[in-house]
């Protein structure tokens, strides 16, 4: 189902002095009028704040299914299922598929049970790509600033970009979703907001040819009726956790206590607080030209003994975590890099079953891998770093076997917060304090 119809802005009602204008002719808006003065068109979009947000995410819509759809006419009133192949499940079904109760990953055979008469067509990832990069080089256009989550969405910064396009962005992306249609032959749904959080959930609240606006001032009531899966990182799983302990949306989490929630459920409690109550300050940042964070240092006198080399590796893994938590990424992959005293270079790596941002995740991993290490060699350099870097997003999911992981996640959070008070040296930990760490 399309969920178009539970966006109830929770603001004061349009009236004469609402900005606003026709996604058709873009022609402005004024008044209460359903459909454009001009054109007739009844897809307005009208937004106290419409002339004030300069984030967005844009997705495609059924972007598989929308190309071949393009390429074969005949497909255009038939519901078309792309899938199949070795895993046997549905990547992507057209919105009439969907009316019938296909969906992404539902094994084929249900879907074919569900819509027998469904076209099915297996993926081709090359053509995909290569219209993903079209879309994307229109992005580019629009803003240096063009952060991809996948090859069919984006988040992109338009703030500062109103003297180049001569309009602000929400004129600016309208123009945009035309042009793919018109260029692409797909098209395109448009969040528009103030930050990550709410314009990749607006984007998705009037597919497909969306075009949906949160602002700063209805985020809290907009988001307190929803379910928690709302909230970015809260699958199946965890909402299920959460519906044990009675919480089922986010206006429950909006009247929790961020402690209580760090205290309950880790470092997945920071972000529960926070974007419930709409607070998300990640950046969009450009195709992020980093490949892997890392830290390391070189010791005045060779050091072969783990303790010695332990209190170092904390305070390098503090350094790493704390730029992946500035910067808004995480890796999945932690690397322990090593030189011996005869200049040889030693890397470990160990992927994670999740992306981490953790100071205590990536110094616990490097730790197993340091003692592999310690065996009475004498190094002159250590390194810790992670790489297969992505958006912290999904990044340190709560731990429901180690509860102690969640405790420290907890304690690190506190720890960041006196540091960003404080100074960076405020606190020290039991592993960094009187160790021989580079100061
Ligand atoms: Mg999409």
């Amino acid at each position: 189902m399309l969920r178009c119809s539970t966006f109830v802005p929770a603001m004061a009602p349009a009236s004469d002095k609402t900005p606003g204008f026709c996604r058709d002719c873009l022609a402005e808006q004024k008044g209460e009028a359903r459909r454009c003065h001009a054109c007739g068109s009844p897809r307005l979009v009208r937004h106290q704040e419409l002339y004030d947000l300069t984030l967005a995410h844009i997705d495609c819509d059924a972007f598989y299914a929308a190309v071949e759809k393009r390429d074969n006419p005949e497909l255009a009133d038939k519901p078309v299922i792309i899938g199949g192949g070795k895993r046997g499940v549905v990547s992507t079904a057209c919105y009439i598929a969907r009316i019938h109760g296909v969906r992404s990953a539902m094994p084929m055979f249900k879907a074919l049970e569900a819509c027998p008469q469904a076209v099915v067509i297996r993926p081709d990832m090359e053509k995909y790509v290569a219209v993903g990069r079209q879309v994307r080089a229109l992005m580019q256009e629009l803003t240096p600033l063009v952060q991809p989550l996948s090859i069919d969405e984006a988040f992109l910064e338009l703030g500062g970009t109103e003297r180049l396009h001569h309009d602000p962005p929400a004129r600016t992306l309208a123009k945009f979703a035309r042009r793919v249609e018109k260029e692409i032959g797909i098209t395109v749904s448009v969040g528009l907001s103030y930050c990550k959080f709410l314009a990749k959930v607006a984007s998705d609240l009037q597919k497909p040819r969306g075009f949906s606006v949160i602002g700063r001032e209805e985020a809290v009531a907009f988001l307190a009726p929803r379910p928690v899966t709302t909230i970015w990182g809260v699958g199946k799983a965890f909402a299920a956790t959460l519906e044990a302990d009675g919480i089922r949306t986010v206006g429950q989490l909006q009247q929790m206590e961020e402690n209580d929630l760090m205290r309950r459920y880790g470092s997945i409690g920071q972000r529960l607080s926070r974007l419930s109550r709409g607070i998300d300050d990640r950046e969009v940042h450009a195709n992020d030209p980093a490949k892997s964070v890392s830290a390391e240092t070189t010791f005045f006198d060779d050091i072969s003994r783990y303790d010695d080399l332990v209190p170092i590796l904390r305070n390098l893994s503090e350094k790493v975590s704390w730029r992946l938590k500035k910067s808004g990424i995480a890796g999945r992959t932690v690397v322990l890099k090593m030189k011996t005293a005869d200049f040889k270079s030693r890397t470990r790596n160990r992927r994670l079953e999740d992306p981490t941002q953790l100071a205590d995740k990536i110094f616990r991993t490097g730790l197993d891998l340091l003692e592999k290490e310690t065996d009475g060699t004498k190094f002159r350099l250590i390194g810790i770093g992670v790489t297969d870097l992505g958006d912290a997003g999904r990044a340190d999911p709560p731990d429901l076997i180690d509860r102690q992981s969640g405790r420290r996640a907890a304690a690190e959070a506190a720890m960041d917060k006196l540091r960003d008070k404080f100074g960076k040296g405020t606190v020290e930990t039991g592993y960094t304090f009187g160790g021989k760490g580079n100061r």
